[in-house]
């Protein structure tokens, strides 16, 4: 091993953690990276490369929350109960005449509420009414209908009656509701730009577009979006005993599985990855197709950084003028982990068993291609769950097991997944999380609350 290689040492794994997540944020900082417009029905996952403005405020009208009757909150405290319907709302039209005092709006959800009126009465608190009113030459009288009872606001129904001077007797019948309980003005009606004025910023650059931020997108009008383009991820799987997997290998011959886990973890953390060939445990191809690998913007080698006769990867790396910043880590699995910079690229060594580089990508590698998409890294996401069954291990590493997390909102429980150790690929296939057993514990004990990483 050469000289950089030994300084650069083996770390605890919070410390090469917080090594790696240092220089994510630098790289992450620099910004300037080449954009592209996308529709946005393509833009799940990407990272936006300028801001979202609201384009007119949020909500652009007072917007009731529930069904019900729009209503002057003034009016109910001042124990007028019984209001007279002059219109009804629903969502997409309007109610233009201001309401007067004494009035009522029948309203659905989501629809405009109109001016005069400061508060929703849920539907729930209400009882339709109806009432005769007579009229007689100019003056109105009135008739209640069964049920009736009392008029809450004389005056008005006069005033109403008296609006249609008709000489002709004739018997109209007047839409009234009762309510049945106060609201305090605003209840049930979110103000035009509550939560957001036009001009204001919705969602700032280097967001990445999950469901929620595509709606809102969507609601601003942006029906394409200018994102970061995609970071190209090289990866390179090293080892004489791999083939193809369209290849059918010898006796002690296996596929190359790593290059399909690590490309699928890329894709999915917005990275674009790019397979190269396999490369032999053999310095100048090695070297070779590094060097290739080294013209993406980040670079993922699997297997080869052990300390066997044939682990050459750290050796060819060096041929290349890389800085190491950790040639280990101590963890379980993966602890030969490598990460370092040739020139301004990242890469990351993985140890070659399937377990063990699926984890060191979800450790160490993800955030860095998330930084590179543009994102601002973010830490990686845990969950507290009950251990089903006692666990046993020996201290000195941070274990990272395949286990199931299973169970509701309230009580979610979780079990290890039996495995053969990092070769066992079957056993990540049944796992749904990582479950993280401390560098001091001996045991985990049945019933106890542990930290899971989620994957
Ligand atoms: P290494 O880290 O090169 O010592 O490899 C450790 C173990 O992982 C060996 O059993 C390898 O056969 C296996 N392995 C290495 N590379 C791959 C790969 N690309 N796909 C599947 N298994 C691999
Ligand atoms: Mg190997």
């Amino acid at each position: 091993m050469n000289t950089v290689v030994q300084s650069a040492g083996v770390l605890a794994f919070e410390d090469a953690y917080e090594v790696v997540r240092e220089r994510c944020q630098q790289i992450f900082k620099v910004g300037d990276r080449p954009s592209e417009e996308v529709l946005l029905m393509q833009a799940l996952g990407r990272v936006l490369a300028e801001p979202i403005t609201a384009d007119r405020d949020f909500p652009p009208f007072p917007r009731a929350t529930r069904d019900g009757f729009a209503v002057r909150a003034d009016d109910l405290a001042r124990g007028i109960t019984l209001l007279r319907v002059v219109g009804q709302v629903r969502a997409g039209d309007s109610y233009d005449l201001p309401l007067a005092s004494g009035e009522a709006v029948e309203i659905m959800t989501g629809a405009a509420v109109p001016a005069g009126a400061d508060a929703v009465v849920m539907v729930e608190y209400t009882e339709r009414k109806t009432q005769e009113v007579n009229h007689k030459g100019h003056e109105g009288t009135q008739r209640e209908s069964e049920n009736r009872e009392s008029i809450a606001d004389d005056d008005h129904i006069l005033e109403i009656a008296g609006r249609v001077e008709s000489e002709v007797e004739e018997k109209r019948t007047e839409d009234l509701v009762e309510v049945q309980r106060t609201v305090a003005s605003a209840e049930n009606v979110v103000p035009a730009g509550a939560e957001a004025h036009a001009g204001q910023e919705l969602l700032s650059r280097g967001v990445r577009l999950g469901p929620a931020q595509i709606a809102l997108a969507a609601a601003a009008g942006k029906a394409s979006v200018k994102v970061y383009r995609k970071p190209k991820v090289a990866i390179l799987s090293t080892g004489d005993e791999l083939v193809e997997v369209a290849e059918k290998p010898g006796p002690s011959q296996i596929r190359n599985s790593n290059s399909y886990s690590l490309a699928a973890l890329v894709a999915e953390c917005g990275g674009e990855p790019v397979q190269l060939p396999i490369a032999p445990d053999e310095e100048s191809k090695l070297t070779e197709l590094i060097h290739e690998g080294l013209k993406a913007d980040m670079l993922l080698l699997s297997g080869g950084v052990s300390m066997g006769k044939f682990d050459l990867v750290e050796q060819a790396l060096k041929n290349l003028g890389a800085k190491f910043f950790f040639t280990g880590a101590l963890i379980q699995p993966g602890k030969p982990v490598v990460f370092g910079e040739v020139g301004a690229v990242p890469f990351f060594g993985l140890p070659g068993n399937p377990v063990s580089v699926m984890v060191t990508f979800e450790l160490f590698a993800r955030q860095m291609v998330e930084a590179l998409s543009g994102a601002e890294p973010e830490r990686m996401k845990s969950a507290k769950a009950k251990l089903r069954k006692d666990f046993k291990t020996k201290t000195g590493l941070t274990r990272f097991l395949p286990a199931r997390l299973e169970g509701g909102l309230e009580d979610p429980e979780v079990e290890v997944v039996p495995w053969q150790g990092s070769g066992d690929m079957l056993a990540a296939a049944r796992a749904n999380c990582y479950l993280v057993v401390p560098p001091d514990r001996e045991k985990l004990a049945k019933g106890e609350m542990v930290t899971v990483v989620m994957r």
